[in-house]
Protein backbone atom coordinates (compact mmCIF):
# COMPACT_ATOMS: atom_id res chain seq x y z
CA UNK A 1 0.00 0.00 0.00
CA UNK A 2 2.70 2.26 1.06
CA UNK A 3 4.85 1.41 -2.03
CA UNK A 4 1.84 2.02 -3.96
CA UNK A 5 1.40 5.83 -3.07
CA UNK A 6 5.04 6.56 -3.13
CA UNK A 7 4.98 5.21 -6.95
CA UNK A 8 2.22 7.35 -7.44
CA UNK A 9 3.80 10.18 -5.74
CA UNK A 10 6.96 9.90 -7.92
CA UNK A 11 4.82 9.52 -11.36
CA UNK A 12 3.00 12.60 -10.52
CA UNK A 13 6.46 14.82 -9.91
CA UNK A 14 7.45 13.44 -13.18
CA UNK A 15 4.81 14.33 -15.16
CA UNK A 16 4.92 17.96 -13.34
CA UNK A 17 8.74 18.22 -14.19
CA UNK A 18 8.10 17.51 -17.95
CA UNK A 19 5.54 18.88 -18.72
CA UNK A 20 6.59 22.14 -17.13
CA UNK A 21 10.10 22.14 -18.98
CA UNK A 22 8.49 21.82 -22.12
CA UNK A 23 6.32 24.49 -20.97
CA UNK A 24 8.79 26.47 -20.30
CA UNK A 25 11.08 25.60 -23.48
CA UNK A 26 8.05 26.48 -25.50
CA UNK A 27 7.61 29.63 -24.32
CA UNK A 28 11.38 30.88 -24.04
CA UNK A 29 12.36 29.67 -27.51
CA UNK A 30 8.95 30.14 -29.28
CA UNK A 31 5.99 32.06 -28.25
CA UNK A 32 8.36 34.87 -26.64
CA UNK A 33 9.57 36.06 -30.07
CA UNK A 34 5.64 36.51 -30.37
CA UNK A 35 4.73 37.85 -27.46
CA UNK A 36 7.12 40.96 -28.06
CA UNK A 37 7.55 41.20 -32.24
CA UNK A 38 3.66 41.88 -31.84
CA UNK A 39 3.84 44.81 -29.86
CA UNK A 40 5.68 46.39 -32.63
CA UNK A 41 3.46 48.05 -35.39
CA UNK A 42 4.13 49.75 -39.07
CA UNK A 43 5.14 53.75 -38.76
CA UNK A 44 2.04 55.94 -39.07
CA UNK A 45 2.32 57.89 -42.40
CA UNK A 46 -0.35 60.34 -43.64
CA UNK A 47 -0.31 59.51 -47.53
CA UNK A 48 -2.26 62.16 -49.39
CA UNK A 49 -5.12 59.84 -51.43
CA UNK A 50 -5.72 62.06 -53.89
CA UNK A 51 -1.98 61.93 -55.60
CA UNK A 52 -1.31 58.48 -54.75
CA UNK A 53 -0.49 56.29 -57.43
CA UNK A 54 0.37 53.13 -55.81
CA UNK A 55 0.39 51.30 -52.74
CA UNK A 56 2.98 52.35 -50.11
CA UNK A 57 6.14 50.09 -50.08
CA UNK A 58 6.65 48.26 -46.76
CA UNK A 59 9.86 47.93 -45.97
CA UNK A 60 11.92 46.05 -43.51
CA UNK A 61 15.45 46.11 -42.94
CA UNK A 62 18.17 44.02 -40.91
CA UNK A 63 22.05 43.64 -40.31
CA UNK A 64 25.05 42.33 -38.93
CA UNK A 65 23.89 38.63 -38.46
CA UNK A 66 27.02 37.45 -38.28
CA UNK A 67 26.39 33.70 -39.07
CA UNK A 68 29.00 31.81 -36.87
CA UNK A 69 31.73 29.81 -39.03
CA UNK A 70 33.79 26.87 -38.43
CA UNK A 71 37.13 28.83 -36.78
CA UNK A 72 35.25 31.26 -34.09
CA UNK A 73 32.76 30.72 -31.48
CA UNK A 74 31.45 27.68 -29.70
CA UNK A 75 28.82 25.10 -31.28
CA UNK A 76 26.13 25.86 -28.69
CA UNK A 77 26.97 30.23 -29.40
CA UNK A 78 25.98 28.58 -32.86
CA UNK A 79 23.22 26.74 -32.36
CA UNK A 80 21.21 29.23 -29.71
CA UNK A 81 22.19 32.88 -31.86
CA UNK A 82 21.22 31.20 -35.36
CA UNK A 83 17.62 30.10 -33.36
CA UNK A 84 17.04 33.56 -32.11
CA UNK A 85 17.39 35.30 -35.59
CA UNK A 86 15.28 32.78 -37.21
CA UNK A 87 12.81 32.59 -34.85
CA UNK A 88 12.69 36.36 -34.99
CA UNK A 89 12.74 36.59 -38.44
CA UNK A 90 10.67 34.20 -39.07
CA UNK A 91 7.79 35.31 -36.42
CA UNK A 92 8.18 39.34 -37.69
CA UNK A 93 7.80 38.01 -41.23
CA UNK A 94 4.79 36.35 -40.57
CA UNK A 95 3.22 39.12 -38.79
CA UNK A 96 3.88 42.05 -41.38
CA UNK A 97 4.39 40.78 -44.36
CA UNK A 98 6.80 43.10 -45.73
CA UNK A 99 7.07 43.82 -49.49
CA UNK A 100 10.60 43.87 -49.17
CA UNK A 101 13.71 43.05 -46.91
CA UNK A 102 16.90 44.71 -46.75
CA UNK A 103 20.02 42.95 -44.82
CA UNK A 104 22.75 45.51 -44.60
CA UNK A 105 26.02 43.27 -44.92
CA UNK A 106 27.75 41.04 -42.30
CA UNK A 107 25.21 37.81 -42.60
CA UNK A 108 28.32 35.35 -42.11
CA UNK A 109 30.77 36.07 -39.16
CA UNK A 110 33.76 34.28 -41.22
CA UNK A 111 32.81 34.82 -44.98
CA UNK A 112 36.67 36.44 -45.56
CA UNK A 113 38.37 33.10 -44.16
CA UNK A 114 36.18 30.23 -45.63
CA UNK A 115 36.75 27.54 -47.82
CA UNK A 116 34.27 27.59 -50.77
CA UNK A 117 32.66 23.72 -49.23
CA UNK A 118 31.81 26.11 -46.14
CA UNK A 119 30.88 28.98 -48.01
CA UNK A 120 28.19 26.32 -49.44
CA UNK A 121 27.33 25.42 -45.99
CA UNK A 122 26.77 28.67 -45.07
CA UNK A 123 24.54 29.30 -47.99
CA UNK A 124 22.19 26.88 -47.24
CA UNK A 125 21.96 27.98 -43.50
CA UNK A 126 21.25 31.33 -44.29
CA UNK A 127 18.57 30.61 -46.73
CA UNK A 128 16.70 28.20 -44.08
CA UNK A 129 17.01 30.71 -42.11
CA UNK A 130 16.10 33.91 -43.56
CA UNK A 131 13.32 31.55 -46.35
CA UNK A 132 10.51 34.04 -47.29
CA UNK A 133 7.59 33.63 -49.08
CA UNK A 134 7.52 34.93 -53.13
CA UNK A 135 5.65 37.99 -52.55
CA UNK A 136 8.80 39.12 -50.08
CA UNK A 137 11.28 40.26 -52.46
CA UNK A 138 15.36 40.08 -49.75
CA UNK A 139 18.22 42.44 -50.86
CA UNK A 140 21.57 42.29 -49.45
CA UNK A 141 24.81 44.32 -49.24
CA UNK A 142 28.18 43.32 -48.69
CA UNK A 143 30.11 43.34 -45.56
CA UNK A 144 33.52 43.34 -44.37
CA UNK A 145 32.74 40.14 -42.68
CA UNK A 146 31.59 38.46 -45.91
CA UNK A 147 34.55 39.53 -47.64
CA UNK A 148 37.08 41.15 -45.88
CA UNK A 149 38.46 44.39 -45.31
CA UNK A 150 39.63 46.12 -48.55
CA UNK A 151 43.17 44.53 -48.22
CA UNK A 152 41.71 41.27 -48.09
CA UNK A 153 38.99 41.69 -50.37
CA UNK A 154 41.14 43.06 -53.57
CA UNK A 155 43.93 40.81 -52.07
CA UNK A 156 41.55 38.01 -53.08
CA UNK A 157 38.87 38.71 -55.75
CA UNK A 158 37.35 35.56 -55.48
CA UNK A 159 36.09 36.69 -51.74
CA UNK A 160 33.70 38.92 -53.77
CA UNK A 161 32.97 37.33 -57.19
CA UNK A 162 31.46 34.48 -55.07
CA UNK A 163 29.56 36.82 -52.75
CA UNK A 164 27.90 38.66 -55.46
CA UNK A 165 26.94 35.77 -57.84
CA UNK A 166 24.95 33.84 -54.86
CA UNK A 167 23.47 37.31 -53.63
CA UNK A 168 23.24 38.78 -57.58
CA UNK A 169 24.62 41.91 -55.74
CA UNK A 170 26.68 44.12 -57.99
CA UNK A 171 29.19 46.66 -56.12
CA UNK A 172 26.30 49.32 -56.70
CA UNK A 173 22.71 48.94 -57.71
CA UNK A 174 19.68 50.92 -58.49
CA UNK A 175 16.76 49.47 -57.57
CA UNK A 176 13.23 50.66 -58.40
CA UNK A 177 10.20 49.23 -56.14
CA UNK A 178 6.84 50.43 -56.65
CA UNK A 179 7.87 53.55 -57.94
CA UNK A 180 10.84 54.36 -55.39
CA UNK A 181 14.31 54.02 -55.64
CA UNK A 182 16.99 52.39 -53.87
CA UNK A 183 21.16 52.49 -54.22
CA UNK A 184 22.62 49.63 -52.68
CA UNK A 185 26.53 50.08 -52.53
CA UNK A 186 29.49 48.00 -51.56
CA UNK A 187 31.24 49.81 -49.65
CA UNK A 188 34.08 47.85 -48.91
CA UNK A 189 34.70 49.21 -52.09
CA UNK A 190 35.12 52.90 -51.68
CA UNK A 191 38.23 53.33 -51.25
CA UNK A 192 39.20 55.42 -54.57
CA UNK A 193 41.88 53.51 -55.36
CA UNK A 194 42.78 51.43 -58.24
CA UNK A 195 42.08 48.07 -57.19
CA UNK A 196 39.41 45.93 -59.86
CA UNK A 197 36.62 45.76 -57.18
CA UNK A 198 37.12 49.72 -56.63
CA UNK A 199 37.58 50.86 -60.16
CA UNK A 200 34.32 48.98 -61.13
CA UNK A 201 32.40 49.70 -58.14
CA UNK A 202 33.40 53.25 -59.32
CA UNK A 203 32.12 52.74 -63.00
CA UNK A 204 28.87 51.43 -61.80
CA UNK A 205 28.44 53.94 -59.36
CA UNK A 206 29.19 56.89 -61.83
CA UNK A 207 26.05 54.95 -64.73
CA UNK A 208 23.93 54.94 -61.54
CA UNK A 209 24.53 59.08 -60.49
CA UNK A 210 24.16 59.73 -64.13
CA UNK A 211 21.11 57.88 -64.18
CA UNK A 212 19.66 59.79 -61.34
CA UNK A 213 20.58 62.86 -61.92
CA UNK A 214 19.67 62.88 -65.48
CA UNK A 215 16.41 64.95 -64.95
CA UNK A 216 17.29 66.79 -61.89
CA UNK A 217 17.45 70.82 -61.37
CA UNK A 218 21.15 71.95 -61.52
CA UNK A 219 21.23 74.77 -60.08
CA UNK A 220 19.67 74.41 -56.84
CA UNK A 221 22.30 72.02 -55.42
CA UNK A 222 25.69 71.31 -56.58
CA UNK A 223 26.70 68.57 -58.84
CA UNK A 224 29.65 66.56 -59.39
CA UNK A 225 31.34 68.22 -61.95
CA UNK A 226 31.84 65.33 -64.12
CA UNK A 227 27.96 65.02 -64.38
CA UNK A 228 27.41 68.74 -64.94
CA UNK A 229 29.22 69.00 -68.17
CA UNK A 230 27.29 65.73 -69.45
CA UNK A 231 24.15 66.57 -71.68
CA UNK A 232 21.74 64.30 -72.19
CA UNK A 233 19.23 63.63 -74.74
CA UNK A 234 16.82 61.12 -72.98
CA UNK A 235 16.49 59.76 -69.67
CA UNK A 236 16.37 56.06 -68.08
CA UNK A 237 13.98 57.18 -65.19
CA UNK A 238 10.41 59.08 -65.26
CA UNK A 239 10.89 62.87 -64.74
CA UNK A 240 9.20 62.86 -61.46
CA UNK A 241 11.44 59.96 -59.80
CA UNK A 242 12.11 60.23 -56.24
CA UNK A 243 15.22 60.63 -54.65
CA UNK A 244 16.85 57.51 -53.67
CA UNK A 245 17.30 55.97 -50.48
CA UNK A 246 21.06 55.00 -50.15
CA UNK A 247 22.08 51.79 -48.20
CA UNK A 248 25.29 50.29 -47.36
CA UNK A 249 27.41 48.37 -44.57
CA UNK A 250 29.63 51.27 -43.39
CA UNK A 251 28.07 54.51 -41.91
CA UNK A 252 28.89 57.74 -43.68
CA UNK A 253 31.64 59.71 -42.13
CA UNK A 254 31.11 60.80 -38.80
CA UNK A 255 34.15 61.43 -37.01
CA UNK A 256 32.74 60.04 -33.84
CA UNK A 257 29.45 58.95 -32.46
CA UNK A 258 28.71 61.73 -30.07
CA UNK A 259 25.65 63.07 -32.55
CA UNK A 260 24.18 59.58 -32.37
CA UNK A 261 20.87 59.38 -31.27
CA UNK A 262 18.57 56.35 -29.91
CA UNK A 263 17.24 54.44 -27.22
CA UNK A 264 20.11 52.00 -28.93
CA UNK A 265 23.08 54.53 -29.46
CA UNK A 266 26.26 53.53 -28.51
CA UNK A 267 27.49 53.95 -24.66
CA UNK A 268 29.01 57.07 -23.37
CA UNK A 269 32.51 55.42 -23.42
CA UNK A 270 32.52 54.55 -26.42
CA UNK A 271 30.67 57.66 -28.12
CA UNK A 272 33.72 60.22 -28.01
CA UNK A 273 36.21 57.70 -29.65
CA UNK A 274 37.34 58.60 -33.15
CA UNK A 275 36.01 56.42 -35.99
CA UNK A 276 38.74 55.41 -38.61
CA UNK A 277 38.07 56.11 -41.83
CA UNK A 278 37.26 53.11 -44.50
CA UNK A 279 37.36 50.94 -41.13
CA UNK A 280 34.28 52.04 -38.80
CA UNK A 281 32.74 54.87 -41.63
CA UNK A 282 33.27 55.61 -45.05
CA UNK A 283 36.12 58.10 -45.83
CA UNK A 284 34.87 62.00 -45.45
CA UNK A 285 35.94 62.03 -49.09
CA UNK A 286 33.72 59.31 -50.35
CA UNK A 287 31.00 60.14 -47.85
CA UNK A 288 30.70 63.72 -49.77
CA UNK A 289 31.04 62.26 -52.93
CA UNK A 290 28.32 59.77 -52.56
CA UNK A 291 25.73 62.48 -51.27
CA UNK A 292 26.78 64.33 -54.20
CA UNK A 293 26.50 61.73 -56.40
CA UNK A 294 23.14 60.15 -55.42
CA UNK A 295 21.57 63.23 -53.68
CA UNK A 296 19.60 60.63 -51.18
CA UNK A 297 16.39 61.63 -49.18
CA UNK A 298 17.68 58.89 -46.41
CA UNK A 299 20.97 56.71 -45.94
CA UNK A 300 20.63 53.69 -44.16
CA UNK A 301 23.73 51.20 -42.77
CA UNK A 302 25.42 48.78 -40.46
CA UNK A 303 28.29 47.54 -39.31
CA UNK A 304 28.81 49.07 -35.72
CA UNK A 305 26.93 46.94 -34.05
CA UNK A 306 24.84 49.96 -32.33
CA UNK A 307 21.74 52.50 -33.10
CA UNK A 308 22.43 55.37 -34.36
CA UNK A 309 20.16 58.20 -35.82
CA UNK A 310 21.70 61.61 -37.10
CA UNK A 311 21.71 64.28 -39.64
CA UNK A 312 24.63 64.95 -41.95
CA UNK A 313 25.50 68.97 -42.58
CA UNK A 314 23.41 69.10 -45.80
CA UNK A 315 20.37 68.06 -44.11
CA UNK A 316 20.31 64.41 -45.14
CA UNK A 317 19.27 61.94 -42.33
CA UNK A 318 21.00 58.53 -41.71
CA UNK A 319 20.28 55.63 -39.93
CA UNK A 320 22.35 52.97 -38.42
CA UNK A 321 20.61 50.06 -37.57
CA UNK A 322 22.01 47.91 -34.56
CA UNK A 323 23.41 44.23 -35.43
CA UNK A 324 19.98 41.53 -35.25
CA UNK A 325 22.09 39.10 -33.24
CA UNK A 326 22.53 38.53 -29.67
CA UNK A 327 26.44 37.43 -29.82
CA UNK A 328 26.53 41.84 -30.74
CA UNK A 329 24.12 42.80 -28.33
CA UNK A 330 21.05 41.81 -25.59
CA UNK A 331 18.85 43.90 -27.53
CA UNK A 332 18.92 43.51 -30.98
CA UNK A 333 16.13 45.07 -33.20
CA UNK A 334 14.97 45.36 -36.73
CA UNK A 335 13.57 48.30 -38.81
CA UNK A 336 9.69 49.06 -40.25
CA UNK A 337 9.38 50.91 -42.90
CA UNK A 338 6.73 52.47 -44.71
CA UNK A 339 8.16 54.54 -48.34
CA UNK A 340 6.22 56.30 -50.32
CA UNK A 341 7.88 58.44 -53.76
CA UNK A 342 7.66 61.44 -51.72
CA UNK A 343 7.36 60.67 -48.01
CA UNK A 344 8.70 57.71 -45.77
CA UNK A 345 8.67 56.89 -42.07
CA UNK A 346 10.82 54.62 -39.43
CA UNK A 347 10.38 52.47 -36.65
CA UNK A 348 12.29 50.27 -35.17
CA UNK A 349 11.40 47.00 -33.32
CA UNK A 350 13.19 45.63 -30.74
CA UNK A 351 13.06 41.82 -30.74
CA UNK A 352 13.29 39.92 -26.88
CA UNK A 353 16.52 40.83 -24.89
CA UNK A 354 18.72 37.98 -24.17
CA UNK A 355 19.02 38.33 -20.41
CA UNK A 356 15.00 38.21 -20.37
CA UNK A 357 15.22 34.99 -21.92
CA UNK A 358 17.75 33.42 -19.64
CA UNK A 359 15.59 35.55 -16.61
CA UNK A 360 12.75 33.59 -17.21
CA UNK A 361 14.18 30.13 -17.49
CA UNK A 362 15.90 31.12 -13.95
CA UNK A 363 12.84 32.58 -12.01
CA UNK A 364 10.42 29.85 -13.11
CA UNK A 365 12.67 26.90 -12.76
CA UNK A 366 13.43 28.98 -8.65
CA UNK A 367 9.17 29.05 -8.44
CA UNK A 368 8.76 25.79 -9.88
CA UNK A 369 11.26 23.82 -7.88
CA UNK A 370 9.95 26.24 -4.14
CA UNK A 371 6.14 24.99 -5.63
CA UNK A 372 7.00 21.39 -5.21
CA UNK A 373 8.75 21.47 -2.25
CA UNK A 374 6.00 19.94 -0.14
CA UNK A 375 4.90 16.94 -2.28
CA UNK A 376 9.28 15.83 -3.05
CA UNK A 377 9.94 16.18 0.46
CA UNK A 378 6.45 14.21 1.35
CA UNK A 379 7.81 11.66 -2.00
CA UNK A 380 11.36 11.24 -0.25
CA UNK A 381 9.95 10.47 3.24
CA UNK A 382 7.19 8.17 2.12
CA UNK A 383 10.48 6.03 0.51
CA UNK A 384 12.56 6.27 3.53
CA UNK A 385 9.16 4.88 5.67
CA UNK A 386 9.06 2.30 3.11
CA UNK A 387 13.10 0.85 3.33
CA UNK A 388 12.50 0.95 7.02
CA UNK A 389 9.19 -0.81 7.29
CA UNK A 390 11.55 -3.58 4.58
CA UNK A 391 14.14 -3.48 7.10
CA UNK A 392 12.23 -4.49 10.16
CA UNK A 393 10.24 -7.09 8.60
CA UNK A 394 13.56 -8.70 7.62
CA UNK A 395 14.92 -8.46 11.05
CA UNK A 396 12.31 -9.74 12.78
CA UNK A 397 12.10 -13.11 10.47
ZN1 LIG B 1 30.94 45.22 -40.47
Amino acid sequence: MMRTSSTLLYTGLLKRVAIFAVCLFVFCEWFIYYLVIFQCSWPEINIDENNRQSEPLKAMLLTDTHLLGSKDGHWFDKLRREWQMERAFQTALSHFNPDVVFLLGDLFDEGMKCSDEEWDFYIQRFRRMFRHSEHTELHVVVGNHDIGFHPDASRDKHLFRRFSSVFDSPSVELLSIRGNLFVLVNSIALQGDECSMCSEAMTQLMSVADKLNCHRERTKKEIYEDLAKKQKTSCDLPKDSPAPILIQHFPLYRRTEVNCAGADAPPAEEKNSVNREKWEVVSKKMSNKLLQLIRPRLVLSGHTHHGCYLVHDDGTPEMTIPSFSWRNRNNPSFVLSIITPDKFAISKCFIPRETTVIAVYIIAGAVFVLMNLRPTYVYLRSRRTCRQIKYESCCIR
